[in-house]
């Protein structure tokens, strides 16, 4: 089974990612990681994706193709992947359709995780950082035993910047005007498989496997 997963900051992407990678037995595999990963071992590839970075330019497509490429190649990917982060533009896709038409394959399915922007923005702008320890709460999902106080070290928690609404609107304003062109291409395809992202991880689950094609 060769996926990509799609979902927009605070849609729940990793659970599902991790889940999928569990129940389905391929590898997670994500650009970020990835790009993390050559530059860690300095690697040809690695090396030449710091250079770009140093120099504070995007890392180029085929650059980016080819350490996917290489990670694709390798035995735990030859039943199938989760790619997660990649592609991020029409031009990636197109990329990565040829790479894989290159090795005999295609992609199976497209999972889009479609969660409704204000919930998007409860989840994202619900985390509060203690500025003394640390410690990250959620209000939605892990709050602090005292309400604007940090547990384990009781110093009062903050919000970070990024995780303010207007900071949180214009991450997604971005992901949406991104992505809508890679999901054209998908779904041009056929391929795209919108998941309702809004419940608990265990139900969407369900849903994205009931999404997959039948073999
Ligand atoms: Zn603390």
């Amino acid at each position: 089974m060769r996926l990509i997963l799609f979902g927009a900051p605070g849609s729940g992407k990793g659970t599902q990612a991790k889940l999928a990678g569990q129940e389905l037995g391929i590898p997670h595999v994500s650009t970020g990681d990835i790009l993390r990963q050559s530059v860690k071992d300095g690697n040809p590839l690695g090396l030449k994706a710091r250079a770009f970075m140093d120099s504070g330019a995007l890392v180029p497509d085929d650059l980016i193709l080819d350490m996917i490429g290489g990670r694709l190649g390798r035995p735990d990917a030859a039943a199938g992947f989760l790619l997660d982060g990649f592609p991020r533009t029409v031009a990636q896709a197109e990329g990565l359709e040829a790479l894989l038409s290159g090795l005999g394959l295609e992609i199976d399915a497209v999972i889009s995780l479609e969660v409704d922007p204000e919930e998007l923005i409860r989840r994202l702008t619900a985390r509060r950082l203690c500025p003394k320890c640390g410690a990250i709460f959620n209000l939605a999902f892990q709050p602090p035993k005292t309400e604007g106080v940090c547990d384990a070290c009781g110093a009062p928690l903050e919000q970070r910047a990024d995780d303010q609404r207007a900071t949180v609107e214009n991450r997604l304003r971005v992901y949406q005007q991104q992505t809508s062109p890679v999901m054209d291409f998908y779904r041009t395809r056929g391929l795209l498989k919108p998941v309702d992202g809004s419940r608990s991880p265990e139900e969407v689950y369900r849903s994205f496997q009931a999404a997959l094609p039948k073999s």
